[in-house]
């Protein structure tokens, strides 16, 4: 059995080798290494692909929410509302650009922003919403939306973790997620759906303006060649990067479908069992499976990740530790206890390996170890 890891992007390298190389020593030799040609063909392919009228290419996801909050014009004071169960950055961002975070806690099946706990936290300073279509699945975008036009609100879709997710409307119809809201943001970190080889964002809008303001806050604010209009960042997607993705975009579809294939292992395997939560799958969304993670009921969670351990099977824990009882963001608005589903979550989740390149050996292998533990536990 090959070794099994969270990601595994070597297994998946060693499939597209030889196409892989060749863009990138055709990157090496053409010496447009900055916005060359291949960033502008993948800005294109990811625009059709998404079916969004423009796609900024940036230097990653971080930075991506980071422009989108300064291009719509945010300004300290300016309250911005979030799931209180997400990755950091989506926070420090706000934080960072002085803009005061609001947290609200996520649903407990789906792990995504509860759209009632958001209409709860609107006061007049409430200026966006960020939605975080956590773990390949989109947020309730329709509610979202709607709260969002009631209040005259901006919405950032955070999508570091659903690109190639769809948003399946009441009617049946469908559209990308990170398409929907005022701006939407992703990252190509090496383990994201569609990951690079290094660091890479990019953010997706369909109003011209804003997507103008993007472009030129992205690079230095700059409008004509050293004249700078607005206080920007120096923000880009280097063109090996961009070659790198072009290739990886056009399976990207295919990668879901492997990690759906996973899923779905790992959901008959575990149905049924008590003491085992499998991820709920959303009418309104597919599920791209960033990741595949279980919340556990009445065994020690740490404990099956140290057995699965000791049985070479990884298993991380997204995430261990609330926003809001963070270190860096305490804030005497809250304290434990505010956000009770979050907490929940983060005592008892665990994420199985998760990847394209998962074969039914390996998915037996892990999936006999969890139940070995689980059923002497
Ligand atoms: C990965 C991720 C980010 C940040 O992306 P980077 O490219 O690592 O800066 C932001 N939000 C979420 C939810 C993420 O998963």
């Amino acid at each position: 059995m090959r070794k099994l890891q969270m990601v595994d992007l070597k297994s998946q390298y060693e499939n597209m080798k030889a196409e892989i190389d060749a863009a990138i020593l055709n990157v090496v030799s053409s010496t447009a290494y900055i916005n060359g040609p291949e960033v502008k063909n993948f800005q294109a392919e990811l625009e059709q692909y998404l079916g969004v009228k423009h796609v900024i290419p940036c230097a990653n996801g971080t930075d991506a929410l980071q422009v989108a909050m300064m291009a719509l014009g945010l300004k300290p004071g300016d309250e911005v509302i979030t799931a209180s169960f997400t990755f950091v950055a989506t926070a420090e961002v706000i934080a960072l650009l002085g803009l005061t975070p609001v947290l609200v806690d996520v649903l407990p099946d789906t792990f995504n922003i509860d759209p009632k706990a958001i209409e709860k936290a609107i006061t007049p300073k409430t200026k966006a919403i960020v939605p975080v279509h956590l773990f390949g699945q989109s947020s309730d975008l329709e509610a979202v939306m709607a709260i969002a036009k009631k209040h005259n609100l901006f919405v950032i879709e955070d999508n570091c973790q659903a690109i190639g997710s769809d948003y399946i409307y009441k009617d049946g119809s469908k559209k990308k997620t990170g398409t929907i809201g005022h701006v939407g943001c992703t990252s190509f970190f090496p383990s994201k759906n569609l990951g690079c080889y290094g660091d890479g964002g990019a953010i997706f809008t369909n109003d011209d303006k804003l997507a103008n303001d993007i472009r030129i806050i992205v690079n230095h604010g700059m409008t004509v060649r050293y004249y700078h209009d607005l206080i920007g960042v120096n923000s880009r997607l280097d063109s090996i990067q961009a070659a790198i993705l072009r290739i990886k975009l056009s399976k990207l579809d295919n990668y879901a479908k492997a990690r759906q294939k996973a899923a779905d292992y790992y959901d008959k395997a575990f149905a049924n069992n008590p003491k085992l939560i499998t991820p709920k799958r959303s009418s309104f969304s597919n599920h791209v499976f960033h990741q595949y993670t279980l919340v556990t009921k009445g065994i020690d969670r740490n404990k099956l990740q140290e057995f699965l351990q000791s049985k070479e099977i990884p298993a991380m824990i997204y995430y261990p530790v609330a926003l809001h009882m963070q270190k860096a963001y305490l804030d005497p608005r809250y304290k434990e206890g505010d956000f009770p589903v979050t907490e929940m979550l983060c005592k008892s989740v665990i994420s199985l390996p998760m990847h394209t390149e998962l074969d039914e050996e390996q998915l037996k292998y892990i999936t006999d170890g969890v139940l070995a533990f689980v059923n002497k536990n």
